[in-house]
């Protein structure tokens, strides 16, 4: 039998979906097995799922989301799952045609499939397409979580009480992060609110805030930016006399490091603002590792590069962090 590589995936979907018992393994333990794709909606389905839940993440600190591809582990680790989720909305675009594959033989959940459409920022490249970085507004991602909570109380109905009690905790906290970055930013003064990123991630972030925001590679990470492009944000930097831009974790800086030259050749000083966390988190078991901590550290380091006053430790250690 010949098997193309869609073929391949299908197979391997209908080989494992049957039920397996795997001695010592979370399903064996009574915990629900669980794959998400990235950092953000890991941290939220361990926030969420809490000792019910055995989570894998597939995409570690760094990893770009745009370009990932399933690797041969992550294949099997989910058609083994419970339940995978995924973050949809054209992110993990490489991914796409393997998720609707395995829909037919599992729970497989795209954490923005109910989010209103109204709340959608269009997508630059694509008309029929949304911007998929809604993580970047807490109040938005207060709608993920409740997506999450639901998809586990449909899969493991008698730990509802503790899936609503840790998810009401998440949105607390989801709350006073919002209230944070808010008031936080509000210290930038308004001329100074430009963010110029490597990539278009930070679109939610702009609209939440009341910042201007660009970035030299488009919505997608998957097309270079030109040299037009390059000279043309060079100009915008002199022109508005900006002096801080931003690097980002997931991110070649090559293209920054274009553009800071560019502007040092017409005698403009664009400093690096510090590294933002766009499409990945922080290390493992650190607070950046962390959704809450994702977000808190971009808005301190956005508000104190330009010019805004933040608690130079942030928002850190005044959550009562639940988990
Ligand atoms: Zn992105």
């Amino acid at each position: 039998m010949r098997f193309s590589r869609r073929q391949f995936v299908v197979s391997a979907v209908a080989g494992l979906a049957a039920p397996v018992v795997l001695a010592g393994s979370a399903q064996a333990a009574g915990k629900l097995s669980v794959v998400a794709t990235t950092g953000m909606i890991a941290d939220t389905v361990r926030r969420i799922g809490g000792e019910a839940v055995d989570v894998r993440g597939l995409m570690g600190p760094g990893v770009d989301p745009h370009a990932y591809r399933q690797t041969r582990t992550d294949i099997v680790a989910m058609t083994r799952a419970d339940i995978v989720f995924w973050h949809g909305l054209y992110l993990e675009a490489q991914m796409e045609e393997f998720f609707h594959k395995l829909e037919d033989r599992g729970t497989v959940v795209a954490v923005t499939d109910q989010m209103p459409r109204d709340l959608l920022r269009g997508h630059d490249d694509y008309d029929d397409k949304f911007d998929p970085h809604v993580w970047m507004d807490p109040t938005l991602w207060v709608l993920v979580a409740d997506r999450v909570r639901d998809a586990l109380i449909e899969k493991r109905p008698q730990d509802q009480a503790m899936f609503e009690a840790n998810a009401a905790a998440f949105a607390t906290e989801l709350e006073a992060l919002a209230v944070y970055g808010a008031s936080t930013l509000a210290t930038v003064n308004p001329e100074s609110r430009v963010l110029l990123t490597a990539h278009d991630a930070f679109g939610y972030f702009g609209q939440a805030y009341d910042f201007e925001v660009l970035g030299i590679q488009g919505i997608s990470t998957e097309s270079e930016a030109g040299l037009n492009r390059i000279s043309a944000l060079v100009d915008m930097l002199v022109e508005r006399d900006i002096g801080a831009v931003f690097v980002e974790s997931s991110v070649s800086d090559r293209s920054m490091r274009a553009v800071i030259e560019g502007a040092a050749a017409k005698g403009h000083v664009v400093s690096i603002g510090g590294e933002l966390f766009s499409d990945a988190m922080g290390e493992d078991g650190t607070y950046e590792g962390t959704y809450v901590g994702m977000i808190d550290h971009n808005v301190t380091v956005i508000a104190n590069a330009l010019g805004g006053e933040a608690p130079a430790d942030g928002l850190n250690g005044r959550l009562s962090v639940g988990s």
